[in-house]
């Protein structure tokens, strides 16, 4: 793959486990942009502020903002490791934990975090293609907002409890029980992602969409390895 691949869509619809084995088989690079969304909400609890749906409901408040812009987040996109790390330190377990996902949502409704991470994605895909390296992008915006040139867009769907299945068997796997990630807690999230003011989840005019309730990944990434070689 040369050129850009938008991978976008809720949670719980194999968005992530899809988008890195895409570039895996497309020898491409690969970014998960809510990873770097959950580690600038990791330095904002850090630092011990509050984050609430009401205390970040539109621009918010000025401390979160401004540790959310100061926090020193920086990833690989390396499909066979991909890591994040906030201020060297590597958080890849903490930001998938209960606190993260939770507040993970209100944080990303903040327009300047918005301004800021979209920034550095567009700065991190520009470097793959100067390499000559092609890329596969997940998030919620990214074939609306980020790169709405992306070669090919595709937007994954599937039914609510089939998303709530899978999140359970993600965070049993990763010993992660009694994590909130329940159907109420995924609603909760689409809900506040999809009603935002800023870059609300929706899907691209131009975007595949793909109802994966019933493929299993390997059905998927077949699916979306055709299209990319299209
Ligand atoms: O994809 P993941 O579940 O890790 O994303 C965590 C959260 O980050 C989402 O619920 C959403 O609030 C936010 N996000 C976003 N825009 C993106 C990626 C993630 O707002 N491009």
């Amino acid at each position: 793959l040369r050129g850009v691949v938008a991978v976008d869509g809720p949670s719980g619809t194999g968005k992530s486990t899809t988008a890195r084995g895409l570039a895996m088989r497309l020898d491409a690079r690969y970014l998960d942009t809510g990873a770097m969304y959950r580690a600038v909400t990791l330095a904002v609890l850090r630092a011990g502020l509050p984050v609430d749906e009401a205390a970040t409901a539109s621009d918010g408040d000025d401390d979160v903002v401004a540790v959310a812009l100061g926090a020193r987040v920086s990833v690989s996109t390396d499909p066979a490791e991909p890591r994040v790390r906030l201020d060297g330190e590597d958080v890849d377990a903490e930001i998938r934990g209960t606190e993260v996902t939770t507040a993970v949502s209100a944080v990303s409704a903040l327009t300047a975090v918005r301004a800021h991470l979209v920034a550095e994605q567009r700065r991190i895909v520009d470097e793959a293609l100067a390499d000559g390296a092609g890329i596969v992008v997940e998030g919620r915006d990214i074939g609306t907002v980020v790169l709405p040139d992306a070669g090919l867009k595709v937007f994954l769907t599937a039914s609510e409890l089939v998303r709530a299945g899978r999140r359970d068997a993600e965070n049993t796997a990763a010993g992660r029980a009694g994590a909130p990630d329940t159907q109420a807690d995924l609603a909760r999230r689409d809900r506040l992602d999809s009603s935002r003011a800023a870059s609300p989840l929706r899907a691209a005019e131009d975007a595949v969409e793909v109802d994966t309730s019933t493929l299993d990944i390997e059905g998927v990434l077949a699916r979306l390895q055709h299209l990319a070689e299209d």
